[in-house]
């Protein structure tokens, strides 16, 4: 079989089972390391601007995507937007059904022209719209640890 030889059954793939010694670490970089430790030490959301293009980031940005002008001017962005899009979740990581669904849904922060994947939660899937408004609940301090899960959830107000 050659590397341009297309599959055509998923089995007929050739496969060896055991375990890979592998570790690996995942550095946040600079911009990362500024917005996770403002979510872990103020609950506070951070981006980058650019003030040629009028662009807020959020994940902040080292550079625009637009123009490539270095960003240095951060800002502080509400905890607060609204439901661009969502699904909800049925079934777990493994195929298992959930016996409470899920609500995954993209924040489009207000004030930005980015946000934030994340759960919603305090609402039912049937209650969730496009455009409705939400905003961040922050887990307790001492439960936070520098991560995206340091939000609990997205919850409407
Ligand atoms: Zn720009």
């Amino acid at each position: 079989m050659g590397l341009l030889y297309r599959l055509s059954k998923p089995e007929q793939a050739i496969a060896w089972e055991g375990d890979m010694p592998i570790t690996s670490r995942y550095t946040m970089g600079i911009a990362g390391e500024r917005f996770f430790r403002a979510i872990l030490d103020d609950e506070a959301l951070w981006g980058t601007c650019c003030p040629e293009c009028d662009v807020v980031y959020v994940p902040p940005r080292l550079y625009c995507e637009r123009c490539f002008a270095q960003l240095d001017e951060w800002v502080e962005v509400p905890n607060t937007g609204y439901v661009y899009t969502y699904t909800i979740v049925h079934v777990d990581m493994d195929g298992n059904t959930l016996e409470d669904p899920r609500i995954m849904a993209y924040v489009r922060l207000e004030g930005t022209d980015g946000g934030l994947v994340h759960f919603l939660g305090e609402v039912d899937p049937e209650d969730v719209g496009i455009g409705m408004l939400v905003e961040a609940v922050f887990k307790d301090k001492a439960e936070r640890k520098g991560s995206i899960n340091d939000i609990a959830y997205f919850r409407p107000i």
